[in-house]
């Protein structure tokens, strides 16, 4: 068997297109939805992706402000800027740009989000109403996984669904969302026994460990559909050549930049025993944009109760 590709790119863009309708429905009556990003500190690949976000807000009509921070910042600096934007009637949704430098306590500062504007769903009311099945704004990542798998007609009622990984902003979520959507959920993890031998019982396995190709072959079951959330930077030619083989564009891409972005599941090898599987680039990373202009919408609406 060769597995489909699921083109997370073009489902990205079908997503976006559909946000952008929906903010011209919202510029009619006159809302303008608001998207902070806090970005602290220099780090290239963070500046990076605020930078995507915000572009990507632009083509949709979503208003960003993008708030630099130094990163010898303290926590208490911190939340006070959060506690600025909750305060800002022009900001629906504000995310805060992770990692932050170690002097900075996460957990406070992600708290401190009003759960309103929290349009990561990292907040613990907002996980708490997940847990429950209430209305609330999901982790971009997870969410944009089910996402993929409703838009690629998998069938997740009375699946057996593997997540490996259990953090908080991923795996956790993810397990919770696939239980909502009547799979039958098992978390993985670090201390997990005969790993491989789990996940070769599940019809959908969900890869987020960052661990480079560690899901190979023998992981799958198959027929299995595999997400791979993972997004690993491989910086030396040698895994390049091992896991692609003689792939001209991944070579080149490598040549080009000195790195290249592999997942968590071995996708070469993976590829002949799945029925689907997402590409790395091109597959769930995409969709976190995507769902997080979706989830700013969502949070401009909830905030006027329409
Ligand atoms: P994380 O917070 O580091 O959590 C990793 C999880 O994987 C933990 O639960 C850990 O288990 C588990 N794990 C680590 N090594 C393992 C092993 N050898 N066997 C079994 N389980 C293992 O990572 P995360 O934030 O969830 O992210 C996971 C991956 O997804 C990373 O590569 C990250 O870059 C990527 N990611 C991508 C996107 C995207 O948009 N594409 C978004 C978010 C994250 P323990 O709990 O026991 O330590």
């Amino acid at each position: 068997m060769t597995a489909t590709f699921i083109n997370g790119t073009k489902i990205a863009d079908e997503i976006r297109a559909e946000a952008a309708l929906e903010v011209k429905e919202l510029l009619k009556k006159g809302i303008h939805p608001g998207l902070a990003v806090i970005l602290v500190g220099q780090d290239a690949a963070s500046s990076a992706y605020v930078n995507m976000k915000a572009r990507t807000c632009e083509q949709l009509g979503i208003t960003s402000r993008k708030v630099t921070l130094p990163s010898s910042i303290q926590t208490d600096e911190l939340i006070a800027q959060v506690r600025r934007l909750n305060e800002d009637d022009a900001i629906d949704g504000i995310l805060i740009q992770l990692p932050l430098p170690q002097q900075v306590t996460k957990h406070a500062v992600l708290e401190s989000v009003d759960p309103k504007k929290d349009v990561d769903g990292f907040h613990s009311s907002n996980l708490g109403a997940l847990l429950l099945g209430h209305e609330a704004l999901v982790a971009c990542t997870p969410l944009g996984v089910m996402e993929l798998l409703r838009r690629s007609g998998v069938t997740l009622e009375g699946a057996h669904a593997v997540v490996l990984g259990r953090s908080d902003d991923v795996g956790k979520p993810q397990a919770v969302l696939l239980m909502h959507a009547n799979a039958t959920v098992t978390i993985c993890h670090s201390r997990t026994r005969n790993l491989a031998g789990v996940t070769r019982e599940a019809d959908v396995v969900v890869a987020a460990i960052g661990r480079t190709a560690m899901v190979t072959r023998d992981f799958v079951k198959p027929g299995a559909v595999v997400i791979d959330v993972g997004t690993n930077k491989v910086s030396d030619r040698s895994t390049v050549e091992r896991l692609f083989g003689d792939d001209a564009e991944r070579l080149k891409d490598f040549e080009k930049r000195g790195y290249i972005w592999v997942g968590d599941v071995d996708e070469l090898a993976v590829k002949e025993v799945a029925s689907m599987l997402t590409p790395v680039p091109g597959g769930v990373g995409p969709m976190t944009i995507a769902t997080l202009m979706k989830n700013t919408i969502k949070a401009a609406r909830m905030r006027r109760g329409i």
